[in-house]
């Protein structure tokens, strides 16, 4: 990095610069503090810090890529996404605190979706668990880990409900359900944080979340990604922004806007949202980032130039510009013709320096740059990190069939290891961890977990049996994120292979599924089945007769209905992250029992997409196949292949009758639900006992059913334990045709159980 002299004595000779090598105590409090840096800002320096640049460490989008010396000198940019490690973060920040005329310094964002170098599962894997404190732990764990290398800011969490499993990107979601998704929001918006509902400074060791994509990005049409979205005001409440709010209320640092449009406006340009909603409503008092290029985007939207873009943008609310160069580019001209007030851009730097102080960077600009390389290593990668991921993924597989007890497997005999996924370095941890690739070799495949586990007391075999993908074309397109290498040779020769290996082997497991480039931004599916080389695998491996378990490698429900109709053991892997080859063997080999339980609806065919469990009552429900003029198709029955909330474990668990404490709940009043669960099997487990509520006598339509309240409980053999829920008027709450937020009085159908389908249910009445 070149050091222009000049600028360096000018910093010297400035009384107010940032001292580049001790914190610093500041005796004002923040807003005078903020007031009077920003009486010495020239507009320059103030649009400056509106304007966010990637470095170009991590292929996160397209665009101008790179550390700008000259644009940082002059207070150009307020920040950097995708730089990495620590001592360049270090470099670049000093250069910018002691060479920029007012030093202020710079904000270090990067996407940490499911941990930073201990990579966690995927967070659609993570929902799985259902266990609140563990998310928050592992977010908790990321934080601690990121702020030791630099990282003051992360692009997490991601609460997009999702109902197309078309969207590659559900797999950074926690589903299908409003309920489930906002508990999550919320636990890790704390686990980032630390809580900061009534605002404060964070701690060394916190990051600002920044809660994404604000909003309905989810709702993408056809699954396809950055496409239109568009529903109604009603739906958009009851079962799109609950997740959001939830991470508001919980105190999240910033917003990062979406890509899509609502109500036909670029959310970067919706003054409703950014404004009306999320600070005038929702008291949102952070700042707002825009998605990448988001503004440059919205000139194909029609919204003008450049110039035109950028002043719709700040107007709607938006406060940082991430890589559009928009705000930097024109805000001034644009104040100039009278298009935008200063009082807008001061607004906007005001957020972003309020930031900075809460980050504690005023103090000290190298506050998370600070850890010894020896200190840094009693805090990345540790053991108890790796031992938390490792527990949390066993956690995250769910379990959907084990005919006759097949799992979990003994560990003796000859095991074949086979399928395109049991040795496929690149596809363990996810795609939404970047991070990782400084340290590929720390985690191991499931082949050298398997080795691992299982040492002399059984024999390994292995064979890739296919290719991910039969077209060679479309697996090269994935490479530009780096995928495992294809094998060359013929479709019939890698089959041919894996029969002659699983020959006299005792069990096969069968390592199948998506690349993890099928999933994540950019990777929408039109087909959400096995590719068509892996089932021809499958079959091949079925037709030897041989018991065999499938270990299904997915971001997103896929349609399993050969495999649940052909298959005696299924284990529903996701991406369990850096640690996930060896929980994958902790559950095979019992040495941990799976509990996790799906969050999103796994379909017969992709033809029912968008499809999810809660989804709105009809005039002509029908409850059996096939009946002319009902809500059917004429070719399935429409059910789900493993309905939300479904999941097995290697123990049973009975549930006892579920009784109300009344029929009738009165308005201020609450009523409770019982039932109690027996392990009724020879091992512990957990059970995720669920319940549900359903509005029979609403004034709009209702969906047939809705998670109101979960329990995780563990229970050893032949224990029991009686769940309670409770249930108050604001659970039954909805927004109505006038969005009023209200609880309607009429009867309600309670159901509970362990699974979105397998209920019994009671009725009461809201008096
Ligand atoms: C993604 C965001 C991400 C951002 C920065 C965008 O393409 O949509 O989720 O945080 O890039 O990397």
């Amino acid at each position: 990095m070149k050091q222009a002299l000049l600028t360096f004595v000018v910093a010297l000779l400035l009384p107010t610069a940032i001292s580049a090598k001790k914190p610093k105590k500041i005796t004002q409090d923040k807003e005078t503090f903020i007031n009077e840096l920003m009486s010495r800002m020239t507009l320059e320096e103030k649009i400056g810090q509106l304007n966010l640049l990637d470095a170009g460490q991590l292929n996160t989008g397209v665009g101008q890529k790179g550390v700008e010396d000259q644009s940082i000198l002059n207070g150009e940019v307020g920040g950097f996404l995708s730089l990495m490690g620590v001592d360049r973060i270090r470099e670049v920040q000093q250069y910018a605190v002691e060479k920029s005329r007012l030093g202020i310094p710079l904000l270090f964002g990067l996407d940490v979706i499911h941990g930073y170098h201990t990579i966690f599962p995927i967070p659609l894997a993570m929902s799985c668990t259902w266990d609140l404190e563990k998310v928050q732990l592992a977010a908790r764990t990321a934080a601690i880990e990121a702020t030791s290398d630099g990282i003051p800011w992360v692009y997490s969490p991601m609460v997009d409900i999702c109902r197309d499993a078309r969207w590659g990107r559900i797999a950074e979601s926690a589903g299908e359900d409003p309920f489930l998704g906002s508990e999550i929001a919320k636990a890790m918006v704390l686990g980032y944080q630390g809580d900061k509902r009534h605002g404060g400074q964070y701690a060394p060791d916190e990051v600002m979340a920044c809660v994404k994509h604000f909003a309905l990005y989810g709702a993408s049409e056809s699954g396809l990604d950055y496409n239109v979205t568009d529903m109604s005001r009603v739906r958009m409440y009851n079962d799109y922004l609950a997740p959001y709010r939830a991470a508001v209320d919980a105190g999240v640092g910033s917003v990062m806007s979406s890509f899509n449009t609502i109500d036909y406006e670029p959310a970067t340009a919706s003054r409703w949202l950014l404004t009306s909603l999320l600070r005038e409503q929702w008291h949102f008092n952070g700042f707002v980032v825009t998605d990448y290029g988001s503004i440059g985007e919205m000139r194909a939207w029609g919204c003008g130039d450049l110039q035109a873009c950028s002043v719709r943008a700040l107007e709607a609310g938006t406060d940082f510009d991430m890589c559009s160069r928009g705000f930097v580019g024109t805000l001034k001209k644009s104040l100039e013709e009278g298009l935008v007030t200063e009082k807008q851009i001061n607004t906007a730097c005001r957020r972003m320096l309020e930031a900075k102080w809460d980050l504690g960077l005023f103090e000290d600009p190298y506050r998370y740059c600070s850890l010894s390389s020896k200190k840094q290593k009693d805090v990345l990668y540790t053991d108890a990190s790796r031992a938390l991921a490792r527990q949390i993924a066993a956690e995250s597989f769910v379990l959907l069939k084990n005919d006759n007890h097949l799992l979990p497997l003994e560990k003796k005999g000859k095991i074949a290891l086979v399928g395109p996924m049991a040795h496929a370095p690149k596809n363990m941890r996810g795609n939404w961890a970047p991070t990782a690739n400084t340290n590929p070799n720390e985690f191991s495949t499931l082949l050298e977990s398997m080795r691992r586990a299982l040492g002399q007391q059984a024999e390994v075999v292995y064979a890739k049996g296919s290719n991910i993908h039969e077209d060679a074309q479309i697996e090269a397109n994935w490479e530009v994120f780096g995928t495992d290498i294809r094998d060359p040779r013929p479709e019939a020769e890698l089959l041919k292979e894996a029969l002659q290996t699983v020959s006299d082997a005792d069990v096969i497991i069968a390592a199948i599924g998506e690349s993890q480039e099928m999933t994540g931004e950019s990777s929408s599916r039109s087909d959400l089945s096995l590719p068509e080389t892996q089932q021809r695998l499958l079959k091949a491996l079925k037709a030897t007769g041989k018991p065999i378990v499938v270990v299904y490698f997915t971001g997103r429900p896929v349609v399993m209905k050969w495999e649940k109709e052909n298959i005696p053991a299924i284990l529903n892997v996701w991406f369990g992250g850096s640690e996930g080859g060896d929980a994958i063997c902790d559950v095979l080999f019992g040495d941990a029992s799976p509990s996790g339980k799906l969050t999103t609806s796994f379909p017969q065919t992709t033809g029912q997409e968008p499809f999810y469990y809660n989804h709105m009552v009809t005039g002509r429900p029908t409850n059996k196949w096939f009946s002319k003029y009902a809500t059917n198709y004429t070719d399935i029955d429409g059910s789900a292949v493993f309905p939300f909330g479904y999941g097995l474990t290697y123990t049973t668990f009975e549930y006892g009758p579920l009784s109300l404490s009344s029929d009738k709940l009165h308005t201020g009043g609450k009523i409770e639900a019982r039932v109690t669960v027996t392990n009724t099997g020879r091992r512990a487990g957990d059970e995720i006992v669920q319940m549900y509520i359903h509005d029979t006598a609403a004034s709009i339509a209702r969906p047939i059913k809705e998670l109101k309240g979960f329990r995780r409980i563990h229970l050893e053999p032949g224990e029991q334990k009686t769940v309670t829920f409770e249930v108050e008027e604001e659970l039954l709450k909805f927004y109505d045709s006038n969005l009023r937020y209200v609880a309607e009085p009429g009867e309600f159908t309670l159901m509970v159980g362990p699974n979105s389908e397998d209920l019994q249910s009671k009725t009461f009445v809201l008096e």
